[in-house]
Parts: C-alpha cells; sequence; structure tokens
C-alpha cells in the first residue's frame, strides 16, 4: 500500500513500511508545512531550515524514483517494480544481499548514460538537498561507472564537476565531488582515479573535495588501496573510505592503518568496541551515518537499533547522511527527523548533529562559519 502526501506542492508517494519508521517520515512531512525557524504549536522548529551538510550520497543512488523513471522513459528502457514503486529496498546483512542490492543500483545506473543523464542527476541531487536544507553536499562517484558512453573517465568527472558548478549556482547549495574507487575493481584502477582527483583537487564548487573506496565492505585487501589513498592525500585530498558499516571494529582498524581516513563512510559499527570509538573521537575522525540505509541493508533490524545517540554522547563527529536514497528513499532530513522521533533528540542536539556535519564537510572555513551562524539563528540563540 502506498499512500501520497502533498509536499512542496507536489504528490509524494509515502510507502507504509513499519519497519522503516513511517511516524518518523509523516512527522517529517508535517515539518515541512512550518517552514520557519520558530518552534511550531508542538515546540519543535522545522527540520528543513535547519542548515546541514550532506557528505554521504552515491551519484545515482542520489536520483528519486520520478526521475529515474523519466531518464528510463526518454530511453525506452524499462525498469523493475522494486526500482519504481517507492517502497524502500530491504536485503540481508550477507554477501547475497550485498549483491541483490549492487544488482538494482546497477540496473538504475544503466538508466544514467551519457552527458545530459548525468547532468540531470548532479542538477537533481542539487535541488533535492537545497529543498531539505543542506548547504553543502559533497557527492561521490566513480567516474569508471559512466565514462564508457562519454569518451572516458577523464570527460565522465569533467561533466561532473562542471554540473556541480551550474547546480551550485541554480539552488544555493555548494556541491563538491568525491571521487570514490570501488573495492570490486584493481587497485591499480584506484591509483589512476586517484591521480585524476588530484589534478581537480579544492574545496569550492566544483572541485574534487575528498577520495573514497566504496562497495561490499568484504571485498577486496584493504591495505591494497594504501596507495592511491596515499596519492590522493599527497594532493591534499582527504580519504574518506567506507568501513563499520557491513563489518566490525576489527575491519575498522585496518581502514584506519591503512588509509588514514578523515571521515568513515558509516563508521557506526564502532559502537560495538568503546576502545576504537574513543579513539576514532580522539583522531577527529568524522562519522557519516545513515540510519535509513543501515535497515534497509539489514546492518540493524529497526531504526531505533542503530547507535547514533551512543556515538554523539561519546563525543563522535557524526553527519548525518541518505546514502542512496533511489533505494532506500528517506532523504536527507528524513534522519534528521529519525534521530528526533525515534531517537528521541531535542533541537538543541539536532543542531549539533548539524553543526557536527557542517563541521565535518571539506568546504572553507569561512562558509563553514556562515553556515554555523545560521544554525544558532535556527535554534534562536
Ligand atoms: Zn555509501
Amino acid at each position: 500500500m502506498v499512500v501520497y502526501a502533498i509536499l512542496d506542492g507536489m504528490p509524494r508517494p509515502m510507502p507504509i513500511d513499519p519497519k522503516l519508521g513511517i511516524n518518523a517520515r509523516m512527522a517529517s512531512i508535517s515539518a515541512t508545512q512550518a517552514p520557519t525557524s520558530q518552534p511550531g504549536p508542538d515546540g519543535r522548529r522545522d527540520l528543513k531550515s535547519l542548515p546541514k551538510a550532506h557528505l554521504h550520497l552515491h551519484f545515482t543512488g542520489s536520483l528519486d524514483v520520478p526521475t529515474l523513471i523519466e531518464l528510463a522513459d526518454a530511453m525506452g528502457q524499462s525498469l523493475p517494480e522494486e526500482l519504481t514503486d517507492a517502497r524502500a529496498f530491504t536485503t540481508p546483512a550477507t554477501t547475497k544481499g550485498w549483491f541483490r542490492f549492487q544488482r538494482f543500483y546497477d540496473i538504475a545506473r544503466h538508466v544514467v548514460i551519457g552527458e545530459a543523464a548525468m547532468r540531470t542527476v548532479v542538477d537533481t541531487a542539487a535541488r533535492l538537498d537545497a529543498a531539505d536544507g543542506s548547504r553543502r553536499l559533497e557527492i561521490q562517484i566513480d567516474p569508471n561507472s559512466y565514462a564508457p558512453a562519454v569518451g572516458g573517465i577523464i570527460n565522465a568527472l569533467d561533466i561532473v564537476l562542471d554540473e556541480a558548478v551550474t547546480a551550485s549556482r541554480r539552488y544555493g547549495v555548494q556541491i563538491g565531488v568525491i571521487v570514490a574507487a570501488s573495492r570490486l575493481r584493481h587497485p591499480i584502477e584506484a591509483r589512476t582515479l586517484a591521480r585524476l582527483a588530484a589534478r581537480q583537487a579544492g574545496q569550492l564548487p566544483g572541485d574534487v573535495v575528498g577520495f573514497g573506496l566504496s562497495n561490499d565492505e568484504w571485498a577486496g585487501d584493504t591495505t591494497a588501496w594504501e596507495g592511491a589513498f596515499r596519492i590522493a592525500r599527497n594532493a591534499g585530498l582527504p580519504g574518506v573510505p567506507h568501513g563499520g558499516e557491513l563489518r566490525g571494529p576489527d575491519h575498522i582498524r585496518t581502514v584506519v592503518a591503512a588509509l588514514h581516513p578523515a571521515r568513515l563512510g558509516h563508521g557506526v559499527r564502532s559502537a560495538e568496541d568503546l576502545r576504537l570509538l574513543d579513539d576514532l573521537v580522539e583522531q577527529g575522525i568524522a562519522l557519516e551515518v545513515c540510519p535509513s540505509s543501515n535497515v534497509s541493508l539489514s546492518v540493524y533490524q529497526t531504526l531505533a537499533d542503530v547507535p547514533l545517540r551512543q556515538l554523539v554522547d561519546a563525543g563522535a563527529t557524526v553527519a548525518l547522511g541518505a546514502d542512496d536514497p533511489l533505494l532506500f528513499i528517506d532523504r536527507l532530513c528524513d534522519q534528521y527527523a529519525i534521530a528526533r522521533d525515534v531517537m528521541g533528540f531535542t533541537d538543541e542536539q539536532l543542531a549539533g548533529l548539524a553543526r557536527s556535519s557542517i563541521r565535518a564537510s571539506f568546504a572553507p572555513d569561512v562558509d563553514k562559519a556562515q553556515w554555523l551562524a545560521e544554525v544558532d539563528a535556527w535554534l534562536g540563540s
């Protein structure tokens, strides 16, 4: 069963899925109907107007269902129901489960063929992020995945960087790009990507702002990517590999020792080892926590099981992220609604999460200072 709600003047399908916290979802809808930083009658402020940074979002995964359908229609390509029914995708936290997730992601990716489609992805991500109160989006892409249709990885990256500049101006959200290698490709390719990324390194919209490593955390030997991350780091590009999502504390230690990350994609499973968590806090390694994704991929059974509160209480710098809203449906602001409605975060604590996301971004200090002041204004402090 799908319920439609009017959101920003548009009917948006709202799946009934108790596992993914429909209450949180409905709360986020009602929040959008009062676009003000003043507390509403229930004493709660509008989450969409809370300034924040979005640091964990994949390229094709950033699309929404209507835009994916438009792209597929334009190509005369049909899509499986799993990608069009606007229900959050779920799969077990096993290699087989990950393979299933990846299979649907790949089907969606095969709709993003060519320059126009790639530009549409960036534009859509920027538009939807801006609507969620994002001031800074750091979107990640493996250019190899889009290269064949545009004449190679250099062109693929250039298209994304160019559109990032345009979309940043159009929607008033800074878009930096994270070039991410895949664990399913040979580490030598990652070094090539790191050299390509290094040539475009910077902090501003349209720059490459970081270097990542994504896909099945069980695949490959993490230390084999050490060289690629060194190349990136030497060019001033901070490392943002995935880690501590499908695998636990031991693998987080390996990722930290080998790849020297500034932030960890997910890192939630550091909550299983308090000494490790303390180490991450001490080293200032931020965690990109994506609650909806964690439940969809069965890292945790329910949203209430995601240890967000524990991570924050331990002093971790946390940036909430949507990961792949095309499949998980919840977008950035929904993650804040989950923190509020499922985990009991107060407006002050939600403002703390927003500050944390801004601080963990790779934006210039002057911009961070401005957004932090806007968070204070949201709180009325
Ligand atoms: Zn991810």
